[in-house]
């Protein structure tokens, strides 16, 4: 049976692989989906066979956890999808915390020779009494640390909790302690096995794992989450590794480490949109600049669809750069309806894609293939800067913070030195955003006072809409 459940297990981490590896692109995303998922099936079905589960207690889980996950999966909005990514990320975290919970409290019911022996009888792998407790310590300090953070990200991406960051005096030294006390835990766990010593270090560690994730997270707000969310996905996929190790399960260590190393890619990809280094971010150097930044003067111009119209229908070259508010006015498929109608006219039509735009890694991406834009039309950040000061239109569409010159001019702004794309530098530049609300980090934009901007105010899908309807007239 043992082998069965490992050639099913090396299938699953496969199908893992290939699936991930078909996610790269939109063409074959849909089959990398299905390919995962036929693995995740397949990963399931061979741990049921393991001997001696509590079915009942396995089906009864797997029932509560899908109705949960089919009634929370059909009621999210597309809006919601970042929180909701947070909060799978932290009960992904949970799930770990409570593995090494469980197997510690085994582990000190049985003795550390039985559980040993148990270990071996189930897997046919010997392992010193050390690695056992230095896993189950990790995975409880991890899981802990990935629940509570995400919680507090789920918090500030859904807007229950400030987004702005929380500094205390101290801050980086208490947290550096804590730190500290919780791997002196972990250590103290190993040295005292099955004795009392090692149950004080494993309750402090579970106090000490969640608070970790609190005293992480908080000081972080504004434009540097971007980095957290890929640092606490990366984290969930490290747990769900950690407790593979524990319980000795191939499959569980494959897909941890397939989405810590993918999440941890992730991170440097998001650290280096955000001109940040991955040292400053594990040790908690970010964020804690002050929400400065100067207020801008002058006045913000509106124009109507009309004028925009005639701009549009003159232009050569034009750049959609979208942002967070597309995706809560759902513009992409009359935006994508407007550029083929540019495209028509004998324009060229470009879409330039901030890494950090929107509210999750990805977010604009997704968003621009579900209305089916052909991929080669998106540009990156460095490729559409490049050739922005000759182009005759720039349309913003709900973007703020990533076309915030402040980043590029304003020393004194939390976003200085984070690359930008550079609207402003377009001959004519059109802002599509309901009111004078500010992005995600809070901050003025200089951008909509520029003497070559002009505001079309109201709700993105509906200007769009009314200029197709212009063209179509
Ligand atoms: P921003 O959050 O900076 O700005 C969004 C703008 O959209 C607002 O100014 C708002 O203005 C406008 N808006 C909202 N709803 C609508 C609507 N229905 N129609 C038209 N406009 C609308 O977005 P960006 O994409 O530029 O920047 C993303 C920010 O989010 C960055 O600071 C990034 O760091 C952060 N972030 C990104 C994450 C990621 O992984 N991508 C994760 C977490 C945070 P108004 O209210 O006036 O309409």
């Amino acid at each position: 049976m043992s082998a069965l459940i490992n050639l099913l297990y090396i299938l699953s981490s496969i199908l893992f692989i290939f699936g991930i590896k078909k996610l790269g692109s939109a063409e074959t995303a849909r089959r990398g989906n299905a390919m995962s998922s036929v693995g995740m099936t397949l990963a399931i079905v061979a741990t049921l066979l393991y001997l001696g589960l509590e079915w009942w207690m396995v089906l009864t889980g797997m029932a509560i956890g899908s109705a949960i996950g089919y009634v929370a999966a059909t009621r999210v909005a597309m809006t919601g999808m970042p929180e909701m990514v947070a909060l799978f990320n932290g009960f992904g975290g949970l799930a770990s915390l409570l593995v090494g919970g469980a197997e510690f409290v085994k582990l000190r019911v049985g003795g550390i020779a039985h559980y040993l022996e148990a270990l071996k009888a189930q897997s046919g792998v010997t392992v010193p009494a050390w690695f056992a407790l230095v896993a189950i310590g990790l995975t409880i300090l991890v899981g802990g640390i990935t629940f509570t953070g995400s919680m507090i990200a789920y918090g500030k991406l859904s807007g229950k909790l400030g987004g702005k960051p929380t500094l205390f005096p101290g801050q980086k030294l208490i947290n550096f302690l804590i730190m500290a006390i919780a791997l002196i835990g972990i250590a103290l766990m190993v040295i005292g096995g099955d004795g009392p010593t090692a149950l004080s270090a494993g309750i402090v560690l579970v106090v000490l794992s969640l608070m970790i994730g609190v005293l992480m997270t908080i000081p972080i707000g504004g434009g540097d989450m971007p980095v957290v969310i890929s640092l606490l996905n990366s984290l969930s996929g490290v747990a769900a590794a950690l407790a593979g190790f524990i319980i000795l399960n191939n499959v569980l260590v494959v897909a941890g480490c397939l989405v810590g190393a993918s999440g941890i890619i992730l991170t440097v990809i998001m650290c280096k949109a955000m001109n940040r280094t991955l040292g400053n971010v594990l040790f908690g150097g970010f964020g804690a600049s002050a929400q400065a930044g100067g207020a801008v003067e002058g006045e913000m111009k509106a124009a109507s669809t009309e004028d925009a119209y005639y701009v549009l229908e003159a232009a050569q070259s034009v750049v959609f750069i979208p942002g967070y508010g597309m995706a809560v006015a759902q513009a992409q498929h009359a935006v994508k309806e407007l550029a083929a109608l540019l495209e028509n006219n004998g324009a060229e039509v470009r879409f330039a894609i901030h890494p950090v735009a929107g509210r999750m890694p990805g977010h604009m991406n997704v968003l621009l293939a579900e209305a089916d834009v052909p991929y080669e039309q998106l540009q990156e950040m460095d490729q559409v800067n490049a050739v922005m000061p000759s182009v005759d239109v720039a349309i913003v569409i709900g973007a703020n913070d990533v076309v915030n010159p402040a980043a590029m001019n304003d020393p004194a702004s939390p976003i200085y030195g984070m690359p930008i794309i550079h609207a402003h530098e377009a001959r004519t530049v059109y802002c599509l955003k309901r009111g004078k609300g500010t992005g995600f980090s809070g901050l003025e934009n200089a951008l909509f006072f520029g003497e070559n901007t002009r505001m079309l105010y109201g709700d993105a899908k509906q200007t769009i809409t009314d200029l197709v309807a212009q063209f179509k007239e």
